[in-house]
């Protein structure tokens, strides 16, 4: 029997985590986070003083870099060579070398077949920048998410502060820009909205009102 998934693509900081998480919970799908694999892959190249410009280097190390994903209760968890980095990828640092070395070929294809892979298996919800346009193009509903840039930086804001970590609004809010601009501007699977995705601005709505939006548009589907 084939599986039903869900594909929410948009820029940073629109909710579309929060928003998956919660659609996935009540329909019981499986929410997979795409951006937490880019992101362990951007820890990698930090700690090992590997800069985003040595395309190079890190094509070379990807093959020793094992990223899986595993779940503990509902929760996904990211794990890097076998560790556990859940608690360490969420920085606006780890963030930012995930979008430098994202337009590299070699590392979306290393993160690609891990997504597919999950997608065949399970009803899944899943959230990133090409779900919908390259990674699931099948999807049952695609969902191009997005909110205005100052809501989306209160939003990285709040959710940082949550965390405990320190952190300044204008700063996310230029991070959140500048990552963007990245994003959409990279030859390979930029973000951009696929053809079939119902755009959903949500800078005035609320979570509960996105979920029930999607639930409803996945009916219609
Ligand atoms: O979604 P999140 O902010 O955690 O993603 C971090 C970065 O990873 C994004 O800015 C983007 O450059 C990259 N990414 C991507 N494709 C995805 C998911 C994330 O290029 N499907």
């Amino acid at each position: 029997m084939s599986t039903i998934n869900i594909a929410i693509d948009g820029p940073a900081g629109a909710g579309k985590s929060t928003i998956a998480k919660s659609v996935a919970k009540e329909l019981g799908y499986v929410y997979v986070d795409t951006g937490a694999m880019y992101r362990a892959l951007g820890l990698y190249f930090l700690r090992n003083h590997i800069p985003a410009e040595d395309t190079a280097k890190i094509v070379k190390s990807l093959p020793e870099i094992d990223v899986t994903i595993c779940y503990e209760n509902g929760e996904q968890i990211v794990m890097l060579c076998g560790e556990n980095v859940n608690g360490l990828i969420r920085t606006e640092e780890v963030g930012n070398m995930a979008s430098r070395i994202s337009p590299i070929p070699e590392v979306r294809e290393k993160l690609r077949d891990l997504q597919r892979g999950l997608a065949r298996k399970e009803n899944v919800i899943m959230d990133g920048r090409d779900i919908g346009t390259t990674i699931l193009p099948d999807a049952r509903l695609k969902i191009f998410l997005t909110a205005s840039p100052v809501v989306r930086a209160k939003r990285r804001y709040q959710e940082l502060l949550e965390r405990g970590v320190e952190c300044d609004l204008n700063e996310i809010e230029r991070d959140i820009i500048q990552r963007d601009e990245q994003d959409m501007s990279r030859a390979v699977s930029p973000l951009r909205r696929a053809e079939d995705a119902v755009l959903l601005d949500c800078s005035d709505m609320t979570v509960e009102e996105t979920k029930n939006k999607i639930i409803a548009l996945l009916a219609e589907a």
